[in-house]
């Protein structure tokens, strides 16, 4: 089958891996000059199956409040006049419910954990590079009701087969000594031992590289427009090329993975996906003491920070703003990033040499991607990752290649 893949991030070029692996004969199309540089760019780095449960939680209502207007705080809405801003927000407060956060958690865990097997699998088949380092995810806390929080959520999720160990704040150091030289010190933390880390840009480069080495056509610098319906199928994609020529692609089977704007290819045709752009930043620093800074893939529950290792660089990420989809760099939410890495490794890293970096996550409220079939017999949605779209990546692509092949995919999900 001839299978066109929309948008080469993470997301797109995972599913065309599993696409191509399949037997398919697949080309993808991207705007960008080259494969993830738009949100899969400078994420947290962080392959978190531990942290499936999403951000619309009984306990993000309060806070959200608690933090309107303050320009450094970890989660900030922003109220604009758009709808789609709204009708997101009010469905994002719905998924706050107990028992929707519980299920919610329960299907992205799922997920999660096929995820990182793929993952697993794909690396040993290929041997791909990517800064990956395979040393858990420590999850610490600095607030003992935050910490006793955690100990309830770790029950749940070791009741659904992954490992999640309750440390102290001395296992803490000892898991991971760099944290000996912070300037606070942790009340405790849960540990997720399978977690891993790695740079999900570099990942999504080679991968595209050994995609192309197995057949897969990459057409970068392409705008898509629209897609054309005609009874009941997709007839073609309207594209535009960097040089302003029109072009219409045809395929047997279009899967659409283009994050956060996956909504405006499809809204025309009729079809729903509440995915709505959660914006982040991430600093990015060498590393100039090695044994002050962490190698144990870490989060800052407090502040909402992923620390992850990348080979000689330091990232932090973090943050949450609701605020459309401007994609500029706010000089204070990025030094609000720096100094919270000021207090946790004060001289691990090379502060004067600080890349900075802002994306949109492709969220849906909650938080739970969109995945499978729609109206259209020979269209996919393979989007709104959200905060965890390169953990999981891997498992969404290998289900979406299922589904496009007509199988059943290997994992229990609310596949569309
Ligand atoms: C600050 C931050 C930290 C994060 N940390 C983590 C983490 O630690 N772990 C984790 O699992 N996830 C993390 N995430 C989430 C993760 O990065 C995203 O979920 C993931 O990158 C989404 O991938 P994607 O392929 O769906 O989207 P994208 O990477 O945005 O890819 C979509 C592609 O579509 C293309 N495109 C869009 N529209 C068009 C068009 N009209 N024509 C042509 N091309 C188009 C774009 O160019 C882009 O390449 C983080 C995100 C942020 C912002």
């Amino acid at each position: 089958m001839k299978v066109l893949v929309l948008g080469a991030g993470v997301v797109g070029v995972t599913s065309a891996w599993y696409l191509a692996e399949d037997g398919h004969e697949v080309t993808v199309v991207d705007r960008q000059p080259g494969a993830g540089l738009e949100t899969s760019f400078a994420n947290g780095g962080q392959i978190s199956v531990s942290q499936a449960e999403p951000w619309s939680n009984p306990s993000a209502p309060a806070k959200i409040l608690k933090w309107l207007g303050d320009e450094e705080a970890p989660l900030l809405f922003r109220p604009t006049a758009s709808t789609r801003q709204w009708a997101w927000g009010l469905r994002f407060l719905y998924e706050c419910l107990p028992g929707r956060t519980r299920e919610n958690t329960l299907q992205i865990l799922q997920l999660a954990i096929y995820s990182g097997a793929r993952l697993k699998a794909l690396r040993e088949k290929t041997s791909i590079a990517y800064d990956s380092l395979q040393r858990g995810l420590l999850q610490i806390y600095y607030d003992a009701q935050e910490f006793e929080r955690a100990q309830r959520r770790a029950e749940l999720i070791n009741s659904r087969g992954l490992e999640l160990q309750v440390k102290s704040g001395q296992d803490c150091l000892s898991l991971e000594p760099a944290l000996a030289y912070s300037k606070v010190t942790p009340v405790g933390g849960t540990y997720a031992p399978s977690d891993e880390s790695g740079d999900a840009h570099l990942f999504t480069r080679n991968l595209a590289q050994l995609s192309a080495q197995h057949g897969v056509q990459f057409r970068y610098g392409v705008t898509i427009e629209r897609l054309d319906a005609h009874a009941g199928k997709i007839a073609g994609v309207i594209v535009r090329s960097a040089g302003g020529a029109s072009e219409v692609l045809r395929a047997d089977a279009v899967l659409v993975c283009l994050g956060t704007w996956t909504p405006f290819l499809l809204e025309p045709l009729g079809i729903r996906a509440p995915i709505y752009p959660v914006k982040g930043y991430s600093i990015t620093v060498p590393v100039v003491r090695a044994d002050r800074a962490p190698s144990v893939c870490l989060t800052d529950e407090g502040h909402k920070l992923a620390i992850s290792r990348l080979g000689d660089r330091l990232r932090v990420a973090g943050t949450a703003e609701l605020n459309g989809y401007d994609t500029t760099i706010s000089e204070r939410r990025c030094n609000a990033l720096i100094e919270r890495a000021k207090v946790l490794f004060p001289d691990a890293v090379d502060f004067a040499q600080v890349q900075r970096w802002a994306g949109l996550r492709p969220a849906t409220p909650g938080n739970v991607p969109v995945i499978g079939r729609t109206r259209y017999s020979n269209l996919f949605i393979n989007a709104g990752h959200g905060t965890l779209g390169w953990t999981l990546c891997a498992g969404s692509g290998r289900a979406i290649a299922d589904i496009v092949g007509g199988r059943r995919p290997q994992v229990e999900f609310r596949f569309r």
